[in-house]
């Protein structure tokens, strides 16, 4: 196709969000642009802990080949801060291999006819009628033009290269908090001594090593030779997750280190609409991840699978805006954004505990894997948790415990219904619902004690 051509969808990014968008709306028939700025061979290759819960795939009947699979896990493993208690949680896992992943869902794009522009920045947007028409991007070390399509998606990670530049008017350019951030750092290792167990993802929990996060330990090997470890902070300026890697994990794991690097994690609900005129956000652009374990493969597909099916419809109807797409907010909200909205609330909580009072949550087995396997799943601090929890802190007297328990689960319980059943039935009024989104966290952040930090600058 030249240049001049009108697609009739540019995805902008090719993470697994911007392939599987891509990959749909090709495969419905749409002439798609991928736009890119690594080179083909790199598609895929990215800084994650590689580790996926397989009902992702299945719930999508994604038959991801074996060949992406490093190693699979029974669950995941818990540790408490002094790593005397643990927490068993059951679901089967697999750790994957982003870049033969990546290059996977690249052949399956490329197979539907994916026009792919790799090497290629996106450095601006092109607006007309309260529409965008274009992107202006610039080839690495070479000219600039101009892509022109009838609707657009921005899959471009966690600065998105589209939504950052729209009309601040539009609800879609939101902008995060600085804290609605986590930066991590991995490393992937080969062990000069294998570990024994590989049937768990490990995660602990330690404020000292990862404040506002935790750090892991996740085999990608059956050997136990080869392992994903690495650590996430909460992002207010104060710590520095390789700087924290150095102090206290380099020395645990000795090893040949095959990959490393650093990345950040939108740990937040997700943007108030995933559509605004003929834009739609999918994965990291639209914070898809799951603000507590900070997991955002599955949940990147799920929401180009449910946006592609949107503008599919709203493509034949000839009409790509807010209106003809706007069920596509319902469809994520329902599978998943009400569960983030509402572990948002419980993930602002939890990076204001002490070890302390991890360790006495763990140790008198407040929790169980199944409550942590059932709030995973539905975002819900479950009836069983809070009795469990009412019941211990009487008999073991931590009565303030107990009131501020409440208060999170009475947030929580608020913020998953505004993302569900309260969530706006058309975009006039959204306006007003955002409103009450903000002034909702505002009384609890101030009820917790608990600084959102800035404006994120773009
Ligand atoms: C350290 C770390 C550990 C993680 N661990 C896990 C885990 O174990 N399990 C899990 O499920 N999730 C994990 N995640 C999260 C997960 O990696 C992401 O949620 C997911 O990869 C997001 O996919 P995406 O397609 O939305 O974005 P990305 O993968 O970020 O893709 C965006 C693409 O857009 C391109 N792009 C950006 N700007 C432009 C531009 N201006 N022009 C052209 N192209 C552009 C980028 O090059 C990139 O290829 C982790 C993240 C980090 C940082």
């Amino acid at each position: 196709m030249s240049k001049d051509e009108i697609y009739d969808v540019i995805v902008v990014g090719a993470g697994v969000a911007g392939l599987y968008a891509s990959y749909q709306l090709a495969s419905m028939g749409w002439k798609v642009a991928l736009v890119e700025s690594k080179p083909a061979s790199k598609i895929g290759d990215r800084v994650c802990g590689d580790a996926i819960g397989i009902h992702h795939f299945e719930e999508l009947s994604l038959q991801v080949p074996s060949y992406v699979i490093d190693h699979r896990y029974k669950g995941v493993k818990i540790y408490s801060p002094s790593c005397k208690y643990n927490i068993v949680v059951p679901g089967e896992g697999v750790s994957i291999n982003r870049l033969k992943f990546g290059q996977w869902l690249l052949s399956q794009a490329l197979s539907k006819n994916v026009e792919l522009f790799d090497q290629h920045v996106v450095l601006d947007v092109m607006l007309k009628d309260n529409n965008v028409t274009g992107i202006k991007v610039k080839r690495v070390n070479g000219e600039t033009h101009i892509i022109k399509a009838k609707a657009f998606i921005d899959a471009s990670g966690y600065k998105p290269a589209i939504r950052s530049k729209l009309p601040r008017e539009w609800p879609i350019s939101e902008k995060p908090y600085t804290t609605d951030y986590n930066i991590a750092y991995r490393e992937v290792l080969k062990l000069d001594e294998p570990l024994e167990e590989v049937e768990y993802a490990e995660i602990y929990i330690n404020v000292d090593i990862a404040p506002g996060g935790y750090w892991w330990l996740f085999p990608k090997s059956s050997s136990g030779e080869i392992i994903n470890v690495g650590l996430g902070v909460i992002n207010t300026g104060q710590y520095n997750p390789r700087v924290q890697y150095d102090k206290y994990l380099r020395n645990k794991f000795k090893g040949k280190v095959l990959n490393s690097g650093g990345g950040i994690v939108p740990t937040r609900r997700p943007l108030p609409t995933l559509v605004w005129r003929n834009v739609a956000v999918v994965g990291d652009a639209a914070y898809t991840v799951n603000p507590v374990h900070g997991g955002g493969i599955g949940s990147s597909l799920l929401s180009s699978h449910i946006v592609s099916k949107y503008m599919n419809s709203a493509l034949e109807a000839g009409q790509v805006n807010e209106q003809t797409m706007w069920q596509a907010n319902f469809d994520y909200m329902n599978a998943y954004g009400g569960k983030q909205a509402s572990l948002d609330v419980l993930r602002m909580y939890m990076q204001k505990l002490s070890n302390d009072d991890y360790e006495w949550v763990m140790e008198n087995k407040v929790v169980d894997g199944g409550s942590i396997y059932d709030l995973g799943v539905k975002g819900d601090l479950a009836e069983k948790i809070t009795l469990a929890i009412s019941l211990l802190i009487k008999l073991l007297g931590r009565p303030s415990l107990l009131n501020e328990l409440r208060t999170v689960r009475n947030y929580m319980n608020k913020m998953r219904e505004l993302y569900t059943t309260r969530y706006p039935s058309k975009p006039e009024e959204l306006p007003a619902w955002m409103k009450t989104i903000d002034q909702l966290l505002l009384e609890y952040t101030y009820k917790i004690g608990f600084n959102r930090g800035n404006l994120v600058k773009w």
